[in-house]
């Protein structure tokens, strides 16, 4: 079938809408007609090829629809079914079969090769090779070929399209602080850059009754909304020694950072901040080969480091549960989300990075 895509063909260009030809579903594949597909620093990063996925590719990974048709194997979801899309594991190497496939030993070649993890791609234009099968969905399309292992079905009250950043940057966050550190009711927590995954720690940590939460950032605008979504104190690093200044709101350290930022200096003040047995989180995703350095008494008396990879989620788990925390008023993820049609991709791409938007999403069709 034909589908209309947002297709990378060169490092570090615009993304451009194209037609593009897509076979139909294998046996264990689900092929979605997309409603709504967030947009991510991964996908940027990916254009910009920080992470050798070969072009011309269709990237996205947020996306959320409705269930076109299956392949003869497939039995969770059926047409119709709403859906949301996450990130693919092959379910049978060590870490998948201890139940942590956000650790996948395949995770790369399972969501970043440009084809299916057995190589084969679903994806072609006159004759020629596109890539696909990004976190096995490319979702910047009108369509997707997904897989049994990456649908999530998802309650029908809720607007399909918000749904997508659930199953990356919204569970990163949020999934950091109720899967990974799960900090008891009364800790103090601090979160280091209050973009969407920083927002989703926060939203989180309310949930868990963190009683001290610390925003850090240096935009106003942002810090402000933190304060809106749970953010009991905030901090302007543009003008502020942030881990003086979370000592003294703590009264000696905090219990539980999380960094978002991937900037060096930033981690470095997340492991500082903390209290003797605190723990920090590393969920910004730097560039290949980017070092951090500490003085290695902080981290002997103590203290943690520890990175997580997509908040530690399960999808099929984890996404119904913060929808259910959606529906209830506890996780306003909704605040942070500002739509545009496909065709609009590049202008998405510049105000996320710009720190306008906190969350794009594109709306099919
Ligand atoms: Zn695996």
């Amino acid at each position: 079938m034909n589908i209309t895509a947002a297709v990378v063909r060169e490092k570090e260009q615009p993304f451009g809408i194209e037609e593009v030809e897509l076979d139909e579903p294998g046996a264990d594949e689900v092929l979605v007609r997309i409603v709504g597909s967030g947009v991510c620093h991964t996908d940027l990063i990916v254009r910009d090829q920080w992470y050798p996925v070969p072009l011309p590719a269709v990237l996205g990974h947020e996306g959320s629809g409705i269930v076109e048709r299956v392949g003869d194997g497939v039995t969770k979801v059926a047409p119709g079914d709403p859906v949301g899309l996450s990130y693919l594991s092959c379910g049978k190497c060590k870490n998948c079969l201890i139940g942590k496939p956000t650790y996948c030993l395949d995770f790369y070649n399972q969501n970043f090769a440009g084809a299916r993890p057995d190589g084969t791609n679903a994806y072609h234009k006159d004759g020629e090779q596109v890539h696909g099968h990004f976190f096995a969905q490319s979702s910047f399309a009108t369509y997707a070929l997904a897989t049994e292992r990456n649908v999530v079905k998802v309650r029908g009250d809720v607007p399909i399209e918000l749904v997508g950043p659930l199953g990356c940057g919204l569970q990163t966050g949020a999934g950091g602080v109720l899967n990974s550190l799960r900090p008891p009711a009364g800790s103090s927590i601090v979160v280091f850059g209050t973009g969407t995954v920083g927002m989703a720690a926060i939203m989180a940590a309310r949930v868990c009754g963190c009683t001290t939460i610390i925003g850090v950032d240096v935009k106003p605008k942002r810090l402000e909304l933190a304060r809106e979504l749970g953010a009991t104190h905030t901090i302007n690093a543009a003008e502020t020694d942030s881990v003086e200044e979370i000592r003294r709101v703590t009264g000696g350290g905090a219990d539980f950072s999380i960094e978002t930022t991937a900037s060096p200096q930033v981690f470095r003040q997340a492991v500082d901040c903390l209290e003797q047995l605190g723990v920090c989180g590393l969920i910004g995703a730097a560039a290949l080969g980017t070092e951090a350095s500490f003085d290695m008494n902080t981290i002997l008396f103590g203290r943690t480091v520890r990175g997580i990879i997509e908040g530690d989620s399960i999808p099929d788990v984890f996404i119904p549960q913060l929808l259910e925390l959606h529906v209830q008023g506890r996780f306003p993820f909704d605040r942070l989300v500002k739509f545009y049609a496909l065709d609009e991709v590049n202008k998405a791409g510049e105000e996320s990075e710009s720190g306008e938007v906190f969350k794009p999403i594109l709306r099919m069709g």
